[in-house]
């Protein structure tokens, strides 16, 4: 890897880039990966590099339906091999969704390097090496394994191409998906669209699973059901223009006068009682649909 310094303005981004890169020597990440990281990361600098608020609520909407699920199914892709192999292992772990490797260029070789990658970084059972073609798509993007994403009842996507996404919606499978990009359609298909960097993602919905475990059903059906993904969306695309307006005004001098809230503690202080819980998360969402 190239040493990046850690005082360089743009470290994050420079070493996720070194990690896609490394990636494709070892042979989990495909060439095409590297395009794809270059895309996501156009849409990260637009969105400012940060977790959104309503993208840290579809987070908190995608642990609940991975906890209500009954066959959970986490899909993994190089990209996301490449950069948060142990988060994918940890999170199947808390929330007993099963990983499979699911790729869009897909060879037996790289399937095999992604299960031993993802072992090697604490998962103890892989899918992905036994995939038939099952997806109403065309031969290789239509493999899936039957006991895995084919029977999946929820199934989380971090990183996947529009049509697969399309099709697992059209087998009425609930479809939750990290894109960084918005106007994608997977982020247009999904039924959660998280529009956050996968590297932000992962640790956030990590760090929330324990809060949400011991909730009933009843909760964390509540919270699902307020959810309005469309106002997800909406938000993420308003996000943007707003950060193009104020790199507009900043070229041409204008001052702005600062009329932003201040930050609301409820949605900044950890989330404590499992009640409680319920309540932010669906107070955040409502907020979100007033604007
Ligand atoms: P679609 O087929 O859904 O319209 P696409 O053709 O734009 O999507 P692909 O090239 O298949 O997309 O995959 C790249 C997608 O992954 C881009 O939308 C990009 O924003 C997103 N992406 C890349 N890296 C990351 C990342 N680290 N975190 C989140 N999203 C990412």
């Amino acid at each position: 890897m190239t040493e990046i310094p850690k005082n360089h303005p743009r470290y994050e981004s420079l070493m996720t880039r070194e990690q896609i890169v490394a990636g494709v020597e070892k042979g989990i990440t495909g060439r095409q990966g590297l395009i794809a990281q270059g895309r996501g990361e156009a849409f990260d600098y637009l969105i400012g590099e940060e977790t959104i608020q309503s993208a840290e609520y579809a987070e908190a909407v995608a642990v609940s339906l991975l906890l209500l699920a009954e066959k959970p199914v986490i899909s993994v892709n190089g990209n996301a091999a490449a950069l948060v192999p142990a988060e994918l292992a940890a999170l199947s772990k808390l929330t007993g969704a099963v990983l499979e490797v699911n790729l869009f260029h897909r060879t037996d070789e790289r399937v095999k390097k992604i299960v031993e990658e993802l072992k090697a970084n604490g998962a103890d059972v892989v899918l992905g090496e036994n995939a038939e073609p099952l997806l109403p798509l065309e031969h290789e993007r239509a493999k899936v394994e039957r006991k895995g994403i084919y029977e999946a009842d929820v199934i989380f996507v971090p990183l996947e191409d529009g049509d697969r996404c399309q099709a697992l919606t059209g087998m009425n499978k609930l479809v939750i998906a990290v894109d960084l990009n918005p106007l994608s359609r997977t982020a247009q298909a999904a039924h959660v669209s998280i529009v956050d960097n996968l590297k932000r993602a992962l640790p956030k919905m990590i760090e929330m699973v324990p809060d949400f475990k011991d909730m009933t059903k009843e909760d964390l059906w509540e919270i699902v059901e307020a959810y309005d993904n469309k106002a997800v969306l909406t938000d993420a695309i308003e996000t943007i223009k707003e950060n193009l307006a104020k790199k507009q005004n900043e070229i041409l001098g204008i001052v702005e006068e600062d009329n932003a809230p201040a930050p609301d503690p409820k949605t900044t202080a950890k989330m404590e009682r499992k009640a409680e819980i319920a309540r932010k998360v669906l107070m955040r969402g409502g907020d979100l649909m007033m604007e």
